[in-house]
């Protein structure tokens, strides 16, 4: 609100101010009274007066020095005086009075009415002047927020941009010119989707605002985070514009970026601290409980780091580091978690593993890496160090972050107690067993150069005319270490870590060689089965492989026989036909092994070009005790010929089990009571012996 006008009398003789007053009685203003020129100036500098009545005639100082010396000072320079002048003098008072800065005048005695209609219209100017001060505050005020650090865009109803501020170009890169009468979609980013836009447009249109982080472009095509508010600016209900204000917020971004980086991550390494591990192994848990995983924990710990930090010094230490950490970084999956916890011991965190064993072969191999001699640039040196690793399984050896770490610290001291460059789980048996595939593992990969593999063959008979009609080639290990003596336990783990493909391949050239050889050599032509495990099926090129190999050892297609068990053939059963169907298409012939153990039917079976089935050794074991074994034999064998197949019975040890089979039909067996699987030069000699080969 105004505050209400002040008008100062100013004149020596009381009755002339009381006189004024009178008349100015009931104007809307203060009356304020001085009684000479000092008084009047020094209110005047205090207070602002809407208008000063100034007496001319005032001894000391009159009314001309005391204009002079407002109109001398910025507070006062501009308002209105009015001098009261003697009639008599009018002419050359008026001239003084114009020169030493008066408004205007009166001549005394006053006339009522004039004083009155002049005071009016100088009130009201001061009205006047005082409400445009105001507006030109409100103005200033108004620039200068529009002025602010912050962006600032309004646009029309229509969302058309019609004014931005200076930041907004400093922000954005886009001038006003080059804005205005755009639509402020043309900021962009392509990093929200509809959906967010839609939601902001919902929360203006019913809460007219919204605010939130929001990505957009600059004119240099870089993509910013900035804060925005958007607010609706209504007229009478009806929508008029809508303002916008963003914040880069960028640098905070940045800075809340560093602090996180600081606060989860080693600054020397750049790798996860242990509280970013402590977070992702609560979270690793949790999935592991809701998803039934397994997850392992490994602490590592560098040997032999301490003497060379000592001997290097602290710089050529924190560079061992450095380069320790990108060693494991290259080595591991993204998907595991490598951190430091401080020093010289780093932790692997591996989630989502399938056996407990993963985690020593991913030990193994870290050993390996860190074995290799590191080169320290600073010192111009080569050291070597070396890594103690324990490890500890999500649930086996603890449920919660702290137990699996305090149980992979302990393994860790035992590992460090086995003699260094070792890993050793937390508890014992997982390690015994962990470090004996791993050395069976690398074992494995050796088999084939250092020839440590042979192929047995074991005759398949037939049973009418008891003749030697084909063999089976069977897997032998030469140098197989505890536990793993059988073929079938070989064979089962060298499935499990997918080298089963280059085995299986070997023993399919090596028998086509060895067949080639005997048919060379006059011996009279056999079928020879080889084993096809289902991970080899799936995972070779089953058909190229074939063809390749018949090509390269000239051995007949039609004296081939591929074994394939029943679980292989239930996978993905439509590759599974194509495959088959090629493989058919080469000349080869197919047998399903270990018949009978499966789940597949008969029935089912029929839709394969499969040629023969072999009856599991198990249902031929306990003829002719058990009843329940022999109607199954027999029925496999009755609806395998309904349905087309040839039946091989395998495992056959007893002349009760011939015979029976005999009786029942069956075309075919294998079993110790012709011949164990033999070498080949044994096998050869069979063949030799027997001499009612076929011709
Ligand atoms: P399979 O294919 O069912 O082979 C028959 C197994 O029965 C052979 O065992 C053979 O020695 C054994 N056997 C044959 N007659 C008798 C008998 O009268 N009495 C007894 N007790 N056993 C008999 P082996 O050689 O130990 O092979 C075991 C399994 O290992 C094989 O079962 C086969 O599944 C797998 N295998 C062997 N060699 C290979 C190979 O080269 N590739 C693949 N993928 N698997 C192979
Ligand atoms: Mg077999
Ligand atoms: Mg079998």
């Amino acid at each position: 609100m105004t505050e209400k006008a002040k008008i100062l009398i100013v004149d020596d003789n009381p009755s002339n101010r009381l006189a004024i007053r009178v008349i100015l009685k009931g104007i809307n203003a203060e009356l304020h009274e001085a009684g000479n020129g000092f008084d009047a100036l020094t209110m005047a500098l205090e207070t602002e007066y809407a208008l000063i009545l100034l007496d001319v005639q005032m001894p000391e100082m009159d009314g001309y020095e005391v204009c002079e010396q407002l109109r001398a000072d910025a507070r006062t320079i501009d308002t209105p005086v009015i001098f009261l002048t003697a009639a008599y003098k009018e002419n050359s008072d008026k001239m003084r009075g114009y020169s030493a800065g008066a408004t205007d005048y009166l001549t005394k005695p006053l006339d009522d009415h004039i004083l009155k209609a002049k005071v009016h219209v100088f009130l009201r100017l001061y009205g006047q002047y005082q409400q445009l001060q105001e507006n030109n505050a409100a103005l200033t005020l108004a620039a200068s927020v529009f002025e602010s650090q912050q962006g600032i865009v309004i646009t029309n109803a229509d969302n058309i941009i019609i004014r931005v501020n200076k930041a907004f170009t400093e922000i954005t890169g886009y001038s006003s010119d080059e804005v205005i009468g755009e639509d402020p979609r043309l900021l962009k980013s392509g990093r929200h989707d509809i959906d967010f836009y839609r939601g902001m447009w919902q929360s203006i249109q019913n809460a007219g605002t919204w605010q939130g982080e929001i990505w957009n472009r600059r004119k240099n095509g870089e993509i910013y985070p900035e804060w925005l508010s958007i607010t609706q600016v209504k007229n009478d209900g009806v929508i008029t514009h809508y303002i916008g204000t963003m914040t880069d917020i960028s640098e905070y971004k940045t800075a809340e970026a560093q602090i996180h980086q600081l606060a989860f991550y080693d600054p020397l390494t750049g790798l996860p601290n242990r509280r970013l591990l402590l977070e992702r192994l609560q979270h690793g848990i949790d999935q592991c409980v809701r998803d039934d995983k397994l997850m392992a924990l490994m602490i590592l710990d560098l040997d032999n780091f301490k003497p060379v930090n000592d001997s290097l010094g602290h710089l050529a230490g924190d560079e061992l580091l450095q380069q320790v950490a990108s060693r494991l970084l290259e080595r591991l999956r993204n998907i595991d978690m490598i951190a430091r916890l401080g020093g010289d011991e780093f932790t692997v965190l591996l989630e989502n593993i399938s056996h407990a064993d993963d985690a020593a072969f991913v030990a193994e191999n870290i050993i390996t890496d860190l074995r290799n001699p590191f080169y320290l640039s600073l010192e111009h040196k080569e050291v070597r160090i070396g890594v103690s690793i324990g490890i500890s399984l999500y649930g086996q050896h603890g449920t919660t972050p702290q137990l699996l770490m305090d149980h992979a610290d302990a393994a860790l001291y035992k590992a460090k107690g086995n003699g260094r460059n070792c890993f050793a789980y937390f508890s014992e048996d997982l390690t015994i067993a962990a470090r004996k595939r791993i050395e069976l593992e690398s074992r494995l990969r050796l088999v084939i150069e250092r020839e440590e593999l042979l192929v047995y063959y074991q005759a398949q008979v037939d049973i009418a005319s008891d003749k030697i009609i084909g063999a089976e080639a069977l897997i032998r290990w030469q140098k197989p270490i505890d536990g793993f003596t059988s073929p079938g336990q070989f064979i089962d783990f060298a499935e499990e870590t997918g080298f089963i493909t280059t085995i299986g391949a070997w023993i399919l050239r090596e028998t086509c060689r060895q067949g080639k050889q005997w048919l060379d050599a006059g011996l009279p032509p056999l079928a020879l089965a080889v084993n096809v495990s289902p991970y080899q099926f799936h995972h070779n090129d089953m058909v190229s492989l074939v063809a390749k190999v018949l090509e390269d050892t000239g051995f007949p297609a039609h004296r081939l026989e591929l074994e394939l068990t029943e679980s292989g053939l239930m996978e993905n059963q439509n590759k599974t036909r194509v495959i088959l169907d090629n493989l058919c298409q080469l000349g080869i012939h197919l047998a399903i092994d270990d018949f009978g153990t499966g789940y597949s039917s008969l029935a089912y079976l029929k839709h394969f070009p499969i040629s023969t089935l072999k009856i599991d050794k198990s249902f031929i074991d306990d003829i002719p005790s058990k009843h329940d074994d022999m109607a199954i034999a027999a029925t496999i064998i009755a609806m395998g010929h309904i349905l087309g197949f040839k039946v091989l019975a395998e495992g056959v040890e007893t002349p009760e089990q011939l015979a029976f089979l005999q009786e029942k039909g069956c075309d075919s067996y294998q079993g110790y009571i012709k011949s164990r699987p033999l070498p080949a030069r044994e096998f050869e000699q069979l063949l030799r012996k027997q001499g009612n080969l076929l011709q």
